[in-house]
């Protein structure tokens, strides 16, 4: 008998708006056997945003708790504004119980990771152009002016890192991008690079 796979983690990252929400939504509808983590942020909940679904939604003291306890794999105050980040033990229960593992994050904390769990698979996912890019970001109406103005600034800053990535995966349209983005989670262990 073959020794069991090592369970793959996946750091997705890429520039605001470029759809990594939505791509890694279209993973976990299609695909429950991938393990997509919960980040912890102190942003307040969107419409239709439910805690402990699609973030756990936190106090600053309470980020601040789970910062001096070590509890999470890596945090970053994204677009200059609020702090998220990556609980530690449901990462290390998921890959233990041999589910491949999908953390959805920006550049900075992608960053972090690497220097902790080398052994994941980085990818990048980028938008088709520039265009497009600030064309989704001001479609989805979710950001004031200033908001949208901040996130581009950042925006700006992530697209130059994408040579820092193992793989990109062009974000064309959800569906594909996210069957890209299952075919790395499932396939053998161990990077290939
Ligand atoms: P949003 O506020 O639009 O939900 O997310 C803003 C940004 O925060 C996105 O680029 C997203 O990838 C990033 N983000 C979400 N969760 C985490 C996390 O746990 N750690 C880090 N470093 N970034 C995160």
């Amino acid at each position: 008998m073959s020794a069991p796979a090592t369970s793959r983690l996946v750091v997705l990252a890429g520039p605001t708006a470029v759809g990594k929400g939505t791509v890694a939504a279209a993973v976990r509808a299609d695909h429950p056997e991938v393990w997509l983590s919960v980040s912890a942020t102190t942003r307040p909940p969107r419409p239709g945003e439910v805690d402990g679904v699609h973030y756990r939604f936190v106090s600053a003291a309470e980020f601040d708790a789970m910062v001096a306890a070590g509890d999470l794999l890596e945090w970053a105050v994204v677009h200059g504004t609020h702090r998220y980040g990556t609980p530690r033990a449901p990462v290390e229960a998921a890959l233990a119980e041999g589910r491949p593992a999908l953390l959805e994050i920006d550049l900075q904390g992608a960053r972090q990771v690497r220097e902790t769990m080398p052994e994941a698979l980085f990818v990048f996912l980028s938008p088709p152009s520039w265009d497009e890019l600030v064309r989704r970001l001001v479609g989805r109406g979710t950001e004031s002016e200033a908001e949208r103005e901040r996130r581009l600034l950042t925006a700006r800053t992530e697209l130059a890192a994408e040579t820092e990535f193992d793989v990109t995966i062009v974000n064309h349209e959800v569906r594909a991008a996210a069957a890209e983005l299952v075919t790395l989670l499932t396939s053998v262990s161990g990077r290939q690079r």
